[in-house]
C-alpha cells in the first residue's frame, strides 16, 4: 500500500489544480468580500481640494492673534470665490473649501465673535486644520492592488475615489451532494437507524461564506444510480463536495461513481485525523471533494482543502488555512503515522492564545464541537508536547 499523504501534500495538489476562474466586471454594491483581480489606480486626488477639519473661520496664520473682519461663509460644497486678504477672515464648515489666501482654519470654539469681525487670542501654525490636496491618495497611485480582499473599509475607498466597478473572477459554483440512505430531513419523523442529516447546511455555511454561489442537493440514497444522477448534475459546478460514501464500505459508492463518471481520482485518503477517508479529483476544471460523512470530519476536510480550493479559484493569493500561532494549555500526545486536529477552545494569556482540548474528539460529535473555537494542528511526531508549547491553530 502506498502511504497516505500528508496535509501539506494534500493541500499543494488540490491547490495545483485550482486555477482562477474568469474574471467579470462587478458594481461595488455587490462587490464586498470579492478579491480583486486586477489593480485599481486612483484617478482622482483625495482630498481634491485643500479642505477644513473643523467648522471655524478660515485665517491667515501671520495675522493671529488679532481681530478679523469676516467677509464670506464657506459651506461643504459651496466654495467662497474671492482670495482672502490681510486682516479678513472667512467663516467655513468641515469639508468647505479652504479659499485661495488663507492657510489656517481656526476652529469656532476658539474664537470670540462678533456681528461683522472675530477675535482670536491665540497664534496658529500654518496649515492647521487643513487637509491637503491628495493628502489621502494622490492621482495615478496605487489604491488597491490585485489580490486583495475587498472589506468595508476598502470599498468605502473605492467609493471615495468615484470608483463604479471592479473586476473580480466570478463566484464560483458549488454543489454539495450529500449521501447516506439513513438521511432524513428536518421535519421528518426519524424511523429506525435514521438521523438528520446536517453536513450540507454546514459545509454551506463555510463555502457561501467563503465566495462559493451554493447548491445543495436532497439527500442521496445508497444507490448506484442515485449517486450518479446527483453527481452528474453536481458535475456542472466549479467544485463538487460530497460527504459520506468515500470510506470503504459496500454501501461507500462515491468514487466509484465517480470515476464512472469520468472524474479523474488525484488522491484518496490523507494522513490525518479526523478525515483521513478524504478523496480529491478533477473532472475537466470542475474540482470533486469527496468528504468522510462524519459531521467533524467533513467540517474539518472542508476547511482544509475545499475553503482552501474555493480561494484559488477566486484569485486569493494566500488560499491556503490562516493557521495563527498558538500555546497547548495541556500535554498532548503526537501520532507518528499522522497529523491530528484537536477542537480546543480559546482562552487569552500574556503570552497569546491558549489552547485547551474540548470534550468529545470523536467524529460524530457535532454538538460537542460547537464547545470548540479552535482547531488545533498537532503535527505527526514521537513526542508528547508539553502544555506551553507553540502550536498553529485554526480559528473556528
Ligand atoms: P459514511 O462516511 O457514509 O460511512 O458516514 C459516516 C457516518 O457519518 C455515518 O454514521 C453516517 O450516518 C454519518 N453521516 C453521513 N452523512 C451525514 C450527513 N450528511 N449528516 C449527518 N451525518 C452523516
Ligand atoms: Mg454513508
Amino acid at each position: 500500500m502506498t502511504p497516505l499523504l500528508t496535509v501539506d501534500e494534500a493541500l499543494a495538489r488540490v491547490l495545483a489544480c485550482a486555477a482562477p476562474l474568469p474574471v467579470e466586471r462587478v458594481q461595488l454594491g455587490q462587490a464586498a468580500g470579492r478579491i480583486l483581480a486586477e489593480e485599481v489606480v486612483s484617478p482622482v486626488d483625495l482630498p481634491p481640494f485643500p479642505s477644513s477639519s473643523m467648522d471655524g473661520y478660515a485665517v491667515k496664520a501671520a495675522d493671529l492673534p488679532g481681530v478679523l473682519r469676516v467677509v464670506g461663509r464657506v459651506a461643504a460644497g459651496r466654495p467662497e470665490l474671492r482670495t482672502l486678504e490681510p486682516g479678513e477672515a472667512i467663516e467655513i464648515s468641515t469639508g468647505g473649501v479652504v479659499p485661495v489666501g488663507a492657510d489656517a482654519v481656526i476652529p469656532v470654539e476658539r474664537v470670540v465673535v462678533r456681528p461683522t469681525e472675530v477675535e482670536i487670542r491665540e497664534s496658529a501654525p500654518s496649515k492647521d486644520n487643513i487637509r491637503g490636496i491628495g493628502g489621502d491618495v494622490r492621482t495615478g497611485a496605487t489604491l488597491l492592488p490585485a489580490g486583495e480582499l475587498l472589506t468595508p473599509a476598502r470599498l468605502g475607498a473605492l467609493a471615495a475615489c468615484g470608483i463604479e466597478d471592479v473586476i473580480s473572477s466570478r463566484l464560483p459554483r458549488v454543489t454539495i451532494v450529500v449521501t447516506g440512505s439513513e438521511l432524513r430531513g428536518p421535519g421528518e419523523q426519524l424511523g429506525a437507524g435514521q438521523i438528520y442529516e446536517s453536513n450540507g447546511i454546514m459545509l454551506g455555511a463555510v463555502l457561501e461564506a467563503a465566495g462559493g454561489v451554493v447548491e445543495r442537493l436532497p439527500a442521496t440514497e445508497d444507490t448506484e444510480e442515485a449517486h450518479a444522477r446527483a453527481l452528474e448534475h453536481a458535475l456542472q459546478a466549479d467544485i463538487v463536495v460530497t460527504s459520506g460514501g468515500v470510506s470503504v464500505g459496500p454501501h461507500d459508492l462515491v468514487r466509484r461513481v465517480a470515476a464512472r463518471l469520468g472524474v479523474q481520482e488525484v488522491f484518496w485518503g490523507v494522513a490525518m485525523r479526523p478525515g483521513k477517508p478524504l478523496a480529491f479529483g478533477v473532472r475537466d476544471r470542475t474540482l470533486v471533494f469527496g468528504l468522510p460523512g462524519n459531521p467533524v470530519s467533513a467540517l474539518v476536510g472542508c476547511l482544509l482543502f475545499v475553503r482552501p480550493a474555493l480561494l484559488a479559484l477566486q484569485g486569493h493569493p494566500a488560499p491556503a488555512p490562516p493557521f495563527r500561532p498558538g500555546l497547548l494549555a495541556v500535554d498532548i500526545r503526537q501520532r507518528p503515522e499522522r497529523d491530528d486536529f484537536v477542537r480546543a477552545r480559546t482562552t487569552w494569556s500574556a503570552e497569546g492564545a491558549l489552547l485547551d482540548p474540548i470534550l468529545g474528539q470523536d467524529s460524530h460529535m457535532i454538538v460537542r464541537t460547537t464547545a470548540a473555537d479552535a482547531l488545533v494542528h498537532i503535527p505527526r511526531g514521537t513526542d508528547v508536547l508539553a502544555a506551553g508549547t507553540r502550536v498553529r491553530f485554526l480559528p473556528l
